[in-house]
């Protein structure tokens, strides 16, 4: 069974600075929701997208992702991540009993390989992430001082998108509500009923576009040639 995708873009995203909405920040000429949104229109895995948005930006989005074959809703968001992915959840048909995966329309360098690789782990495992090794030395820091520093060999960055089989995901999501837990990502919900997530390999282009910096960084991707712009 074909996968559903669940891009949430309805952050404000205050940390890129002023511009409107961080999703319709142009890269290359294209919105950053659109680039996303086209690796997994690309991707066989797929079978239908669900982009989450602003409430102000419903209309425009729906307008900017009408030729995409896959696109099946486009919503409003909440105030957190987690408010905004349980309104992508409640446009997943009755009895779908497929995987659904979530992701960032911040990442928008998502390629298909990627997506189609969680989107196996997930149909195999219940639940996969994508995680990035640590380059960096971690430390623990309470109080403006160091406390211990972490074994970095067992630490990874997740990114997304995170796949799920949407039974899994909605009991988690329940259990999170319920228990008024934040989420960071759709992971830490399975996490923490003591399921397995399982891992797959992340990529270093597949960054989550937040600050300035990020920008700038997405924009020296575009220029180099090999890249889909
Ligand atoms: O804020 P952060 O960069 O962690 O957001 C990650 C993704 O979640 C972004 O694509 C953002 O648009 C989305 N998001 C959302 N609804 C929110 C907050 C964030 O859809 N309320």
């Amino acid at each position: 069974m074909e996968a559903l995708a669940i891009l949430v873009a309805a952050g404000r995203g205050e940390r890129l600075g002023a511009g409107g909405p961080k999703a319709f920040r142009p890269l290359g000429g294209q919105p950053l929701l659109l680039k996303a949104a086209l690796a997994f229109e690309a991707a066989p895995s797929v079978g239908a997208l669900v982009a989450v948005v602003p409430e102000s930006e419903i209309e425009p989005a729906r307008a900017l992702l009408r030729p995409l074959r896959k696109l099946h809703a486009v919503v409003g968001g909440g105030a957190r991540r987690q408010d905004s992915v349980l309104q992508g959840m409640k446009q997943v048909p009755d009895g779908f009993e497929g995987v659904v995966l979530v992701h960032d329309a911040a990442r928008p360098f998502v390629d298909v390989p990627l997506i189609d690789a969680v989107a196996r782990a997930a149909a195999e495992s219940g639940a996969a992430l994508p995680v990035l090794g640590i380059v960096d030395t971690v430390k623990r820091i309470r109080g403006g001082r160091v406390v211990e520093t972490l074994d970095r060999s067992e630490l990874g960055a997740a990114q997304t998108p995170q796949g799920f089989r949407f039974a899994l995901l909605t009991r988690a999501y329940e259990e999170a509500f319920r228990d008024r837990v934040t989420l960071t990502d759709e992971a830490m919900a399975v996490e923490r009923l003591g399921l397995a997530v399982a891992t797959v390999e992340g990529s270093a282009l597949n960054r989550k576009i937040t600050t300035p910096e990020d920008l700038l960084w997405a924009e020296g991707v575009i220029a180099q040639a090999g890249v889909r712009a």
